[in-house]
């Protein structure tokens, strides 16, 4: 789940009290480590805190390692682990050893998130669906289609954007996304420190900076973002686009 160790699910919860051994990346809440049993060996492997990023293959290696040991292994990942969370790659490789793999879905923090605000985002009167976008390219290749997906008249939430916001507003607006368009900020939603803003396009670039919103973060974009409580401040029309 998002950080909230209530918004696990039952699966998760029996699949973390099955395990003797834990790997557990940077997004993880410590009160869901309290599911686990108090014997189990937990390691970490995540991206922050000024170390270096533990590679992708070190991570299926020891997976594999601990498996073959007879260890009952879990993979805890922020959020749900297909989304943006490498849960794909990850359990290609355990199937390439010839290992059993359960993969257990979580609330998306693109989802949860916006939630965590009141913003739903499919809400019918707004919007025809949702885009769940990187803001982050991989390495070496091209990140979204900005331009088209402001085209595309679905609510945007942009996972990994926060870093990269002035390139966003531009590919948006060379889309011709009015500058009018809100835009809700949702950092660390659904954990002690959650915080959020909500502005427009225009002022989105300005928004991040003044109020330090940092990473993890998720770009809200649309109209459904009116649909928050919170948003009342926001502009009801405005004539410059
Ligand atoms: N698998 C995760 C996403 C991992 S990618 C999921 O489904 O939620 C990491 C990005 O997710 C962060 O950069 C941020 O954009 C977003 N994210 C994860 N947890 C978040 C949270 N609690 N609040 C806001 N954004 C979050």
């Amino acid at each position: 789940g998002p950080g909230d160790p209530e918004l696990l699910t039952v699966q998760a919860v029996k699949a973390l009290r099955r395990a003797t051994v834990a790997l557990v990346d940077d997004l993880v809440q410590p009160g869901v480590l309290r599911y686990l049993k108090r014997s189990a060996r937990i390691v970490r492997v995540g991206k922050r805190g000024g170390c270096a990023s533990t590679p992708q293959a070190f991570i299926h290696r020891l997976m594999v390692a601990e498996a073959r040991q007879g260890e009952q292994v879990v993979r805890i990942k922020g959020g749900d682990p297909f989304v943006f969370g490498r849960g794909g790659e990850e359990a290609d490789a355990l199937r390439a050893a010839g290992m059993a793999v359960q993969v257990v879905n979580g609330l998306t923090a693109g989802i949860a998130g916006p939630a965590a605000i009141g913003v739903p985002v499919t809400d019918r009167r707004h919007s025809p669906g949702v885009a769940l976008v990187t803001g982050h390219a991989q390495d070496g290749g091209q990140g979204p289609d900005w331009a088209a997906l402001a085209r595309s008249g679905l609510t945007l939430v942009v996972y990994m954007g926060v870093a990269r916001v002035a390139a966003i507003v531009a590919g948006l607006r060379e889309g011709s996304l009015p500058a009018h368009t809100p835009v809700a900020v949702v950092s660390a939603a659904h954990t002690p420190r959650q915080r959020h803003a909500i502005t427009t396009l225009a002022d989105l670039v300005d928004t991040v900076a003044q109020q330090q919103l940092a990473s993890p973060a998720l770009l809200v974009v649309g109209e459904v973002v009116r649909c928050s409580p919170r948003a009342a401040l926001l502009p009801a029309v405005q004539q410059v686009a």
